[in-house]
């Protein structure tokens, strides 16, 4: 086998590390690793239909084997009559809903267990607010191993019978996704199970930020979006998609010169950490006290990636807004009766922000913003 051909950075301190090794959170100071390739000069795109396109910038070596579905290369589905709406240029749903398990999730975890496959780990575990059960649930069949998932009683049926079907072992917790994560690290440090939290090992953020690759290619590798739209929970999918937008400018996919879009999160009113922190101008969240929202991936009231959620905000020069039930209940249906775009809350959610943008000051009337429909409305309807 090979070296790795990357290696792995903390994002808070000094400490650097070989990618050949299993790694969780930096061993120094706690916070998220994260995997720095080298510099990719030969880097190519193929013309495979799915994620693994991008394969030459992933973690994964030559002669292993990939754990995939046929994840990522998501529709990018143009929706005038929101554009209008929102009082904005254009408007585009990537829709990551249509991916193997619904939903975005199954993009990290598929490069998780790869990852985790390629090491020889014995079972893996994970923390879920719904969507990254069912899709941990999936790859660890797919990959032969065995998994056990931690999830909050109040997740939505569908995505609990879905997580029993791919045959992993279910826990149901009392309470929010935080204490599906206490129970989860006991569990592995008990058992040997490797936790694949969010941000707590590096490999799903290097499945995510294949969404990022993916907008830059729709849009010609330049001329891109003036914003980016994400329900964002644990903030996994803004972070990633944020990285692989710097990785495509230093390894010149996109001219140094390129106007990158503004990340933007959406959040629900019942649990908006990252929105209050952001509107604080802190560079951490605080924890939100009794989340409460329908959009299930959003009930994350303690992000343990908030730093880096922060950071792209400011980088990017975007922006956080909070959505209430009922306008998110709305825009949601409305998404699926006016587009026949199979949104779940969380799409609606992040559909709403896209409303709020242009009279915020945020971008101009004529903006154009892609909008992310996290999941399948379908893991939501019983
Ligand atoms: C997990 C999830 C989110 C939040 O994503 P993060 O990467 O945790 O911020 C949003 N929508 C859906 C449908 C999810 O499953
Ligand atoms: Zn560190």
């Amino acid at each position: 086998m090979t070296e790795a051909i990357w290696t792995l950075h903390c994002s808070a301190c000094s400490y650097t590390a070989s990618g050949d090794g299993l790694a969780s959170v930096c061993p120094d100071c706690g916070l998220p690793l994260m995997v720095k390739h080298r510099p990719a000069a030969m880097a190519s795109v193929t013309t495979e239909p799915t994620m693994w396109r991008y394969s030459d910038t992933m973690p994964i070596r030559d002669g292993e084997v990939r754990v995939s579905l046929g994840e990522g290369m998501t529709p990018l589905i143009e929706v005038p009559e929101f554009a209008a709406h929102a009082g904005v240029g254009r408007v585009w749903i990537k829709d990551e809903g249509s991916n193997p398990t619904a939903s975005f999730k199954a993009r990290g975890l598929c490069m998780a267990v790869t990852r985790a496959k390629a090491l020889g780990l014995k079972g893996l575990c994970v923390p879920t607010a719904g969507n990254a059960g069912i899709a941990l649930a999936a790859y660890a069949a797919a990959a032969r191993m065995p998994a056990r998932i931690y999830a909050p009683q109040t997740t939505p049926p569908p995505i609990l019978g879905s997580i029993r079907a791919y045959g992993a072992e279910l826990v149901l917790v009392d309470g929010h996704i935080g204490d599906a994560g206490k129970a989860t690290k006991a569990f592995a440090t008990e058992s040997g199970y490797f936790n694949v939290a969010t941000v707590r090992e590096p490999y799903r953020v290097e499945g995510m930020k294949t969404m990022g690759y993916e907008i830059a290619e729709a849009f010609g590798w330049r001329d891109l979006p003036d914003a980016l739209v994400y329900p964002t929970g644990g903030g996994e999918g803004t972070i990633g998609i944020w990285k692989a937008f710097q990785e495509m400018i230093e390894w010149g996919w996109l001219a140094a010169d390129v106007r990158l879009p503004k990340m933007i999160v959406a959040q629900a009113s019942g649990c908006a950490p990252l929105v209050r922190a952001f509107t604080a101008g802190a560079d951490h969240a605080t924890p939100w006290e009794n989340p409460a929202t329908h959009a299930s991936g959003l009930r994350v009231p303690g992000p343990f990636g908030d730093r880096l959620v922060l950071r792209t905000l400011k980088d990017s020069n975007g922006g956080a807004f909070a959505v209430d039930e009922d306008t998110m209940r709305a825009d949601t249906l409305r998404l699926a009766s006016t587009c026949g775009i199979d949104a779940a809350p969380e799409g609606g959610c992040a559909l709403a922000v896209a409303g709020m943008l242009a009279s915020a000051g945020l971008v101009d009337p004529d903006a154009r913003v892609v909008v992310f429909n996290t999941g399948s409305g379908a893991s939501y309807r019983w």
